[in-house]
């Protein structure tokens, strides 16, 4: 397993080069802002016309389409959506690409199902932060890092691999470390966490709340305990610094031990099945051309799925009850 930190990687590689970032969104923006702390000069982003660019131009980095960007740039970062990314890089990009040009991409969606295929005569590299864009910037601010998955897919220049690293260095992610891992391996992994375990933690949320209402518990304090008190992120923290079984230390005998009998007596079998199932279509392709098909029917299912989850879930008006009630400080996320 090979890690990189920060002093494994060089800056000045980027010094005489132009970076583009296609797209000022969630990592585009966080990216942007973290490079030019760093140091890099020439960032330009590219983006359409809408508040993302506004919000470009308020930050004092030049703007310009996508296309532009990308033929000024010897460096390009596709910070796009996954699903977005093959129509702008097949419309603005693909022409533009040039020897000793470098493409690189934050999440190796799209080089692992074919949906873009760079020429040979560019670096293509994958740097995957495994943070949240405003979560990599918040960090990068009080001087921590974050990790990021990277890949070297196509070394045209023999120079990609320093190029990636002094570009994870730039971002803020050495200073935590990076980690090389397949574009393909990024990707499945990353979709089956978000296909596997996600739903899970879901599930376990709402059948708990679902529950627990049926048992005639107050709905404040059932949401309360899942989550809204903040206990349960601290708990994910502990298992993060101290372990997943250390942490339950933390926790009562009582606690630990009602935990510990019924966590044996869970019934994994459906649990692995549905988890089997999920990875099955992950690695042939069969989620990503489902996708795909929803996206190009105008993603009718994605939107009633959403529309139910956002209105009509009872947890919803019971969170903005307690939002109102509780003299916390939010807005860390929002
Ligand atoms: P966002 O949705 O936050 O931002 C995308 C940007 O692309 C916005 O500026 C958006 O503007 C623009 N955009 C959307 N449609 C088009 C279009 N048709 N033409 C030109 N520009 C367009 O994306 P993310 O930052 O979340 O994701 C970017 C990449 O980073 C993806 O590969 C993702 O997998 C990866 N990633 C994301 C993480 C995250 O924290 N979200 C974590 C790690 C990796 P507008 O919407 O106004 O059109």
């Amino acid at each position: 397993m090979k890690f990189y930190h920060d002093e494994d990687a060089d800056l000045a590689l980027l010094e005489d080069r132009t970076i583009a970032i296609l797209g000022y969104g969630h990592q585009g923006r966080a990216q942007a802002l973290n490079m030019r702390d760093s140091g890099v000069g020439q960032v330009v982003v590219g983006n359409i016309q809408d508040e993302y660019r506004d919000q470009a131009v308020e930050d004092g980095f030049p703007v310009v389409t996508p296309g532009e960007a990308a033929q000024r740039a010897d460096v390009i970062l596709l910070l796009l959506p996954d699903e977005v990314a093959p129509l702008v890089y097949g419309e603005e990009v693909a022409d533009t690409l040039r020897e000793g040009k470098a493409l690189v991409f934050a999440s190796g969606y799209n080089l692992t199902y074919g949906h873009i295929q760079p020429p040979d005569l560019v670096d293509v590299i994958m740097i995957a932060p495994r943070m949240l864009g405003q979560g990599m910037r918040e960090l990068f601010l009080k001087g921590a890092g974050f990790v990021s998955f990277v890949s070297i897919e196509q070394d045209a220049s023999g120079q990609a691999r320093p190029l990636a690293l002094a570009l994870a260095k730039a971002i803020g992610s050495t200073r935590a470390g990076v980690m090389e891992l397949s574009a393909a391996q990024e990707t499945h992994l990353d979709l089956f966490m978000e296909q596997a375990f996600g739903p899970l933690l879901g599930a376990a949320i709402t059948t708990a709340y679902q529950v627990g209402v049926e048992a005639g518990f107050p709905p404040e304090a059932l949401v309360l305990e899942l989550y809204m008190s903040g206990e349960m992120a601290y708990v994910f923290k502990a298992m993060g610094e101290l372990g997943l079984m250390k942490q339950a230390r933390l926790h009562s005998l009582t606690s630990q031990f009602g935990g510990m009998i019924r966590s044996l007596a869970l019934n994994r079998e459906e649990i692995e099945r549905n988890m089997r199932e999920a990875l099955d279509d992950i690695l042939s392709g069969a989620f990503a051309h489902e996708w795909e098909e929803e996206r190009k029917a105008g993603y009718p299912s994605f939107t009633f799925m959403r529309e139910m989850s956002d209105e009509e879930h009872p947890l919803t008006g019971v969170e903005g009850r307690l939002r109102k009630q509780l003299r916390m400080k939010w807005g860390d996320v929002a």
